[in-house]
């Protein structure tokens, strides 16, 4: 071990409020094969190649954090299972030393060709959207996407042996907050887990306003116990989300609701963009270009870890979604990486 790697080596990630970084989302593209309306708008323009990491920069920055102690990688987007050999990334991730868990979020579109790959590569769990049951409405959230390749892609991650499966939701009001009982049920009925997240307003979205689509989870909650008995779990992710348990099945119902709750006093995870920004918060706009100092004539993987530790300084305190002076960001979450 050189002297510089021994500078870093130990050196777990803690920022200035005592909290200490473990986790870290990976955008691998801000590309995506659905313009869901919370998400994009319908003629996005995307990043051009040249902004883009490539494979082995993500690569280099994965294994810049599992040596600063990060044990847990979730792999999104965009929907990373759109960018073209992705597969050969993933398998190198499954192997970085350090790394306890790899997960992944997808829209649940090309699963069927992806789960066994996915699994044999490593991934531990996966997280697959899905909005609504009914083919029409899908369409109508989703703008591209075909419900029955979502469904397929769910009975494939089923049939392999995933650590846990959980399917997420945003609930809107006017979109499919008559859902919120069918979307349990079917998420009771296959032994998965189900997230209802809260639109969070980064970026516009360009057909709704949204004020006035948000559903709180506690509204929610009182939908699902109308006809479930639901049991605070123990299980804590140090994130924005509450898990609870249904007498008698093995799915635990999930509220991440960065809206109406704020969580951001635990908050262990920092998000690294596709175009090689280190987001400390979701809310925020401070970031580092990881990009910049890879591309950079000096730019070896001690220079990086140098400047992700000293990035832990710009993590604030907390969000401030909707509050008197919000300022949005002008991101959207393909961009922010979900
Ligand atoms: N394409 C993949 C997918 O849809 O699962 C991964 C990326 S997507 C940005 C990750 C998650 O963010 C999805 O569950 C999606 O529903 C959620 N999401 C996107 N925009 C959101 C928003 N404005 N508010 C809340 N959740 C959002
Ligand atoms: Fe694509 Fe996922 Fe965004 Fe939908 S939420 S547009 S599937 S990245």
């Amino acid at each position: 071990m050189d002297t510089a790697v021994q500078q870093t080596g130990n050196k777990a990630l803690i920022d200035k409020f005592g909290r200490r970084v473990d986790y870290i989302r990976l955008s691998v593209t801000d590309r995506c094969d659905f313009r869901c309306v919370y998400c994009m708008t319908e003629d996005m323009t995307f990043l051009p190649r040249n902004q883009v990491l490539t494979l082995e920069e993500i690569h280099t920055i994965a294994q810049a954090f599992t040596e600063l102690g990060v044990n847990k990688i979730r792999l999104t987007g965009g929907e990373p299972l759109v960018r073209s050999n992705v597969m050969s990334l993933i398998e190198r991730l499954g192997k970085l030393e350090g790394l306890k868990e790899l997960l992944l979020t997808t829209n649940g579109a090309q699963l069927e060709k992806f789960a066994a790959p996915l699994r044999a590569a490593g991934v531990n769990r996966i997280n697959i959207s899905i909005d609504s049951l009914d083919a029409e409405r899908f369409r109508r959230i989703s703008r591209f996407g075909k419900l029955e390749s979502v469904l397929a892609g769910i009975e494939a991650a089923r049939a392999q042996n995933f650590e846990r499966i959980r399917l997420n939701a945003v609930i809107m009001k006017g979109y499919n907050d008559d859902e919120v009982l069918g979307l349990t049920e079917f998420a009771l009925a296959r032994n998965v887990d189900l997230a209802f997240i809260e639109e969070m307003p980064l970026g516009n979205a360009s057909d709704h306003d949204r004020e006035s689509t948000v559903c709180s989870n506690d509204w929610v909650r009182e939908v699902i116990s109308s006809r479930y008995e639901l049991l605070p779990s123990t299980v804590s992710t140090a994130g924005p989300s509450k898990y609870y348990k249904i007498p008698g099945h093995e799915s635990r119902i999930g509220f991440i609701s960065p809206v109406s709750h704020n969580f951001c006093s635990d908050c262990n995870r920092v998000r690294v963009t596709v175009e090689g920004r280190l987001l400390l918060c979701l809310g925020n706009e401070h970031s580092v270009d990881l990009r910049a100092i890879l591309r950079s004539e000096n730019g070896d993987i001690e220079t990086l870890k140098q400047a992700i530790i000293a990035a832990m300084d710009l993590k604030p305190e907390r969000h401030h979604f909707y509050e008197k002076d919000y300022v949005q960001p002008v991101r959207l979450m393909n961009m922010t990486g979900g």
